[in-house]
This record gives structure tokens, C-alpha cells and sequence, in this order.
């Protein structure tokens, strides 16, 4: 009997599996790594053209099972069946990834695969319909979030094919699709929790300006001020103009004490927030959360404060031209735009 726990529907219909193989124009010298095997149909059909096949399975009746299957056959020496969760798996060297992916590790596999060094040619993926319009969904369209961009930073993907309930054995709930993702060369040299640092307050309200998303955000404002100033001890760069409360406590006077307005934050979190690479996410979430939870201060801006907002606002508008732009329209390459510009000033996201 299936556990469809871990999401065991077996693809049955043997065009499909073929198509897939055929997506990602295999050379008879590759190494494929295939995620879930299961009891083997696409195993099979990646056996045909390539040179070798390493299938991760986490289940070991079905890693008995695709075993089995090739016993005998001239396929058995060139398919190796490691037994483990893929997620917590040291993954050897492959050239090409094929898979059927179990839904619920979609997307930190899908980040697992982008991290990974060298980085395969190509990975022909299926997965809930949903998910994968998220993934290759562009600026403007209504599914652009978070995930959208992070994984367009590192990889071209399109939409290969629709896949019907039918087509698997037991049918899903859901609807699937694969896609295929082909990680650039080279791979951008950025750190990735700086990147998704920013988009996270980028996103928190993708329909916001930026503007409004960064300075209009006082505990956003509030969090780069601190994380300005770890940055300066850091550096050894003394924290520009200096202290900015007198000894009683009282923020000095700033000639205009400015106080701000936060605007209500609907939604705290953008909806794709579980579908963002896991590895850094709850440390992150929890800051992001926390500042937006906290009732906003009312308190006066002292110099550095200022100074970080004069900083932010310089990126904004002076130097990106981003300042009116709303998250839900930017691309990777506007984000990569400002996070540099950002650095350069300074502010850091994490
Ligand atoms: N590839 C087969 C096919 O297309 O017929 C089966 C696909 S089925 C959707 C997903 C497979 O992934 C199951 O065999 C399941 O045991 C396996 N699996 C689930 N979670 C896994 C994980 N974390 N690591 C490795 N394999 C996993």
C-alpha cells in the first residue's frame, strides 16, 4: 500500500515520462541525478540515454522496488539507488536532474539544486501546478512574489508542459506541471541572506512604492538603522555623527522632531512565504515579524537615523530610479541593482 504521506503517486503514463527525458536533451555521457524513483518509469526512460542514473529515495520499499526492477538487465551497473531523504542527502556529482519531485520538499529542493556546485546543465522538474507558475511567473503578473525572483536570480525557467491527475496512479488533488530550470553561468556572486534580506521587505507588501515598503516603514527604517550600526562597529567605522541620545536618555535635539505615521500592515507576510528556501527563513521571518508586530514607536530620530534614511532614500530615488516602483514589478535584476546599491552605503540586510 502507498504512503501518500510523502507523496508517492507514480507517474503511469509512459508519454509523459518520455517527454520529460526528451526536455532534458540528455548527452550518453551524462550523469542524471533523479529524485524519487519510486518504482521506477522514469528511472527507466533516463536509463535509455544516459550514462548513469543516481536515484535518491527516502522509502525502502520503493528504493527495494527500482532496484529490483533493473536486476539482471544491462541497466544495473549504471543505476545507483542511494536510500535517504534528498533534503539531508550530500548529493555527488550529476550533470542533469529528472524528477517527479514529492510536492512537499518543492521548495527547498528547488534551492538545494540552485546551491549546488558545480551546477548541473539543466533540471526538468515536476511539480504542483501552482508552485511551478510561482517559479517562472514574470514582474506584473498576479503569482510574481518572492519566490519568483529568488529563483529567477539563479536559474532561467520555462514552462514545459501541463500534466493532468490522471496521468498518476494514485491521482493527486492537485494539478502538476513540469518545468525546466537552467541555472546561469557563472552563478552570480551574491550572498544570498543579503538578497533575500531585501526582498523579504520588499515583498512583505509587493504593492507598495519601495518607497513606502522601506522609508515609509518606520520599524523597517528602525532594523536598518541597527543593522547600520553593527555594520560600523564591525568595520571599525565610527557610527557617522555620533551618539544620539544625551545623558538623560532624551534624544537630542534634532531641530525637526519628526515622527511617523506606519502605515497597517493587511498582510504581514507574503502569501509564498512557505515556499521560500528554508535555510535562513525563520531566523529572518522572525526579526521582519517581530518589527512589524511591535506597535510603532513614536519616538524621535535621532542623527543616525536620519542619516540611514538619507541613505535609503539616495538609493531609492537618486540612484536606482526605484523609489515609485512596486515589488510586484520589479526584476531580479532591479533587486540586484539596489542590493549593491545598498552595500555600497552601508546597509546590509542581515
Ligand atoms: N518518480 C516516480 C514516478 O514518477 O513514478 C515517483 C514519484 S512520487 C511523486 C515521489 C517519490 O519521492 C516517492 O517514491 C517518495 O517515496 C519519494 N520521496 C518523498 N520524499 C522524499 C525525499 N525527501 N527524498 C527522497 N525521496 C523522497
Amino acid at each position: 500500500k502507498m504512503n501518500t504521506d510523502i507523496g508517492q503517486h507514480v507517474l503511469k503514463n509512459p508519454g509523459i515520462a518520455e517527454q520529460i527525458v526528451h526536455k532534458a536533451d540528455l548527452k550518453q555521457s551524462d550523469i542524471v541525478l533523479e529524485i524519487g524513483p519510486g518504482t521506477g518509469n522514469l528511472t527507466a526512460k533516463i536509463l535509455e540515454k544516459a550514462k548513469k542514473v543516481i536515484a535518491v529515495e527516502l522509502d525502502p520499499r520503493m528504493a527495494a522496488e527500482v532496484t529490483k526492477r533493473f536486476q539482471g538487465t544491462p541497466a544495473q551497473k549504471r543505476l545507483e539507488v542511494i536510500l535517504g531523504d534528498v533534503m539531508k542527502t550530500e548529493l555527488p556529482y550529476f550533470d542533469v536532474c529528472i524528477s517527479n519531485t514529492p510536492y512537499q520538499i518543492s521548495s527547498p529542493l528547488t534551492f538545494k539544486l540552485l546551491a549546488t556546485t558545480p551546477a548541473p546543465r539543466t533540471c526538468v522538474l515536476m511539480f504542483q501546478r501552482e508552485f511551478a507558475l510561482r517559479l517562472f511567473a514574470k514582474p506584473g503578473d498576479k503569482l510574481y512574489s518572492r519566490l519568483s525572483v529568488n529563483a529567477q536570480m539563479w536559474a532561467k525557467i520555462d514552462h514545459i508542459m501541463k500534466v493532468g491527475k490522471n496521468n498518476f496512479k494514485p491521482p493527486p488533488l492537485v494539478e502538476s506541471s513540469v518545468i525546466r530550470m537552467v541555472p546561469k553561468v557563472p552563478r552570480p556572486q551574491i550572498n544570498y541572506e543579503e538578497w533575500d534580506g531585501l526582498l523579504r521587505i520588499a515583498f512583505v507588501r509587493k504593492n507598495k512604492t519601495l518607497r513606502a515598503s522601506f522609508i515609509g516603514t518606520p520599524t523597517i527604517m528602525n532594523m536598518l538603522e541597527q543593522n547600520y550600526r553593527t555594520w560600523c562597529a564591525q568595520n571599525d567605522i565610527p557610527v557617522e555623527d555620533g551618539p544620539v541620545e544625551d545623558a538623560d536618555g532624551d534624544a537630542m535635539d534634532m531641530g525637526q522632531e519628526q515622527q511617523d505615521e506606519e502605515e497597517p500592515v493587511d498582510e504581514v507576510m507574503d502569501m509564498d512565504d512557505d515556499d521560500v528556501p528554508d535555510f535562513f527563513k525563520e531566523e529572518a521571518n522572525a526579526r521582519i515579524q517581530q518589527a512589524l508586530k511591535s506597535h510603532p514607536q513614536r519616538k524621535k530620530r535621532g542623527k543616525v537615523s536620519e542619516l540611514v534614511r538619507e541613505k535609503v532614500r539616495q538609493v531609492l530615488e537618486d540612484e536606482t530610479g526605484l523609489a515609485d516602483k512596486r515589488a510586484r514589478m520589479c526584476d531580479e535584476n532591479e533587486f540586484l541593482k539596489m542590493l549593491w546599491a545598498f552595500n555600497q552605503k552601508g546597509i546590509h540586510f542581515n
